[in-house]
């Protein structure tokens, strides 16, 4: 029977899907400056497999940390030596990625049409895409070059592939019907490859597939890439890391044809991108704690979005610019954005705040998207309403 068992799992991982028994999800208290810097110098322990879900910044502030399975007791040990409060947030990261995958397939069988409350891979959500363009064409294009440029609103969710609900965000269908003065731009799922393969292979997998030449990592962190204090702090010169910025700021085919187009299209007063997860909208600068020019009517427009959210189901938001609010880091989206005269940058870190992490159950998503929604829709309309 275990050597049945045994060859069952050798069978399941040949096709390349990654296993996580055993792991499980840390939530570290940090009490004192001292212990941020112990944390810190953990995610550079190179024997240990320390994943941190939620960075270690300053003390008062959780922190959540995916250990593999091997590096338990080490990790377990390390903390305890250092008095290092913690306790198990996810005791075993493989069964509860199971009971997920057995509600994704009965969710599928059961439903002939897309279904909002479920997660659903590349190929359901393109379909429904091309659904959605042929039952209103006079509303929704796939895509639209050529003509005057209206301004515009760009929003995009899942550049992160592991943050699976922020690309199920952007489904609602009234987002087509709020303006008739601007175009929206959503890209639904700003780096497909990668999100493909979080579902195939790698559930925690966030980066791009691109192969990295000299190394035998793959991927690229594509909320490191962009031209905006690229390759400074808080992104990675190493292939291997998660947070690796590239060989160059857009060397990102998935980074370089959203630059391309915003470009060429000029006329952009909105860039909005999805993320999660924390519970944070944000806006620039993450490279740098400098605060930008307009960070006073950002703010404000911020907390009123956040406002509008909380008021459907409760949910807290904090408003704040990326490097205050999680940490500094570099070459991000947003960051470029602002700095190419788009003023309305701004980014959200979606639900929760580490209960589920990026595993956020599916039953999740309506609400999530619903209470997202009002945030969204009350920063397009101050755009709307501001024009410059
Ligand atoms: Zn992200």
């Amino acid at each position: 029977m275990r050597v049945l068992a045994l060859l069952l799992l050798l069978a399941v991982s040949a096709l390349g899907k990654r296993f996580f028994n055993g792991d499980q999800v840390l939530r570290v208290q940090v009490e004192a400056e001292e212990q941020v810097q112990l944390l810190q110098a953990l995610e550079d322990h190179l024997a240990w497999e320390v994943d941190f879900w939620i960075h270690p910044v300053s003390a008062g502030r959780p922190v959540e940390v995916r250990v593999g399975h091997a590096s338990l007791s080490g990790v377990k040990e390390y903390l305890q030596t250092n008095n290092i409060r913690f306790y198990v947030m996810i005791n075993d990261l493989q069964e509860l990625l199971d009971e997920q995958e057995a509600e994704m397939e009965e969710s599928e069988s059961r439903n002939v049409n897309y279904n909002f409350g479920a997660y659903q891979k590349l190929e359901t959500i393109y379909r429904w895409m091309d659904t959605l363009v042929s039952e209103h064409p006079n509303l929704v294009t796939k895509f639209s070059t050529g003509g005057t440029k209206r301004p515009a609103i760009w929003i995009d969710t899942g550049i992160h592939s592991r943050e699976w609900i922020a690309t199920d965000y952007g489904t609602d269908a009234s987002l087509t019907s709020l303006l008739n003065t601007m175009d929206i731009y959503m890209l639904l799922l700003a780096n497909p490859d990668g999100y493909s393969y979080s579902h195939t292979n790698d559930r925690m997998w966030r980066k791009t597939r691109s192969r990295n030449s000299g190394s035998r990592c793959r991927g690229v962190d594509p909320n490191r890439n962009w031209d905006a204090g690229f390759g400074g702090p808080g992104s990675s010169r190493n292939p291997c890391s998660d947070s690796y910025h590239g060989t160059s700021a857009h060397s990102e085919v998935e980074v370089r044809n959203v630059v391309n187009l915003i470009k060429a299209h000029g006329n952009f007063k909105s860039f909005i991108s999805i993320h999660a997860f924390s519970q944070l909208l944000m806006y620039p600068y993450g490279y740098t704690c400098q605060d930008i020019p307009d960070k006073a009517e950002l703010e404000s427009v911020g907390r009123a979005a956040v406002q509008k959210l909380t008021s459907l189901y409760g949910t807290t938001y904090k408003v704040g610019n990326i490097c205050k609010i999680i940490y500094q880091a570099s070459g991000g989206s947003i960051d470029w954005s602002y700095n190419a005269g788009i003023k309305y940058s701004y980014a959200f870190e979606l639900r929760d705040t580490g209960r589920y992490g990026f595993l956020l159950p599916a039953n999740q998503i309506i609400p999530t998207a619903s209470e997202t929604w009002l945030a969204l829709k009350h920063i397009m309309e101050h755009v709307r309403d501001h024009p410059y």
